[in-house]
């Protein structure tokens, strides 16, 4: 059998579709993953269900929009390859339509700073990109925008997309991303929040760059900002 190329990436990107499914943030065929690789990127084919999903059945393709193998790309190739190109300290791409974050993009919200954690996003705001269809450019144009000094933004009436340096950081903002949404969606109903200011946002996001750190411990962290560093050494 011919060697696979990127099979590390390709089986990164598979686990990752799963988990998705598993944290009950995607289903179905929704939602889709790109992963930088030299010269390109690696996305998830059109309309299949993670778990049917094989190594071997993601797609790849370069930055001019042309892909090889025998299955499609992403309805959604189109944002994959635009954010990893214009955004350097971004190498993974995840797009799931949670229910939360889905819920407030129908109402068109931005999620403003009901919880420190929303510093992971990048600022004081995740937001909501407007409407254009799946799979078109203007939604491409529209998600890059929002997405403008942060790492993750909704799309209206349609779902969320959350960046990383890594596969893993891109799926654990996923997450987070849920988190606040469900948040504020609740507090929404008790007559709604107290939102933090700007320059609390600021203070945690200079915190994050440290968040974490075990002197003790030998590693890399990767801090609620994505910046990753190796600290400690056993003794
Ligand atoms: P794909 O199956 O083409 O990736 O589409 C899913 C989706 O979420 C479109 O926005
Ligand atoms: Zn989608």
């Amino acid at each position: 059998m011919p060697r696979i190329a990127h099979l590390a990436a390709r089986k990164s990107i598979v686990a990752a579709s799963r988990e998705m499914n598993r944290l009950g943030i995607n289903q179905g065929t929704s939602g889709n993953i790109g992963l930088r690789i030299p010269g390109g990127f690696l996305v998830t084919p059109t309309g299949i269900p993670a778990d049917e999903l094989e190594p071997h059945m993601i797609v790849r393709m370069g930055f001019d929009g042309r892909h090889t193998g025998a299955f499609e790309p992403s309805s959604e190739w189109r944002f994959h390859r635009d954010i990893l190109a214009a955004r350097p300290d971004v190498a993974a791409v995840v797009h799931c339509h949670a229910m939360f974050a889905t819920t407030l993009a129908i109402a068109r919200k931005d999620i403003p700073a009901v919880h420190y954690m929303i510093a992971a996003a990048g600022g004081p705001t995740i937001r909501c990109a407007p409407y254009a269809t799946y799979g078109t450019q203007a939604l491409s144009d529209h998600a890059l925008a929002a997405l403008e000094g942060r790492n993750a933004c909704l799309l209206a009436n349609h779902g969320m997309i959350a960046t990383g340096p890594t596969l893993a950081r891109a799926l654990w903002l996923a997450v987070e991303v849920e988190t606040l949404a469900a948040q504020y969606w609740r507090v929404l109903q008790i007559g709604g929040p107290t939102l933090l200011t700007d320059a609390e946002i600021s203070v945690v996001q200079e915190k994050f760059g440290s968040y974490g750190l075990q002197p003790r411990r030998a590693g890399v962290i990767t801090s609620p900002s994505g910046r990753r560093r190796s600290y400690g050494r056993p003794r």
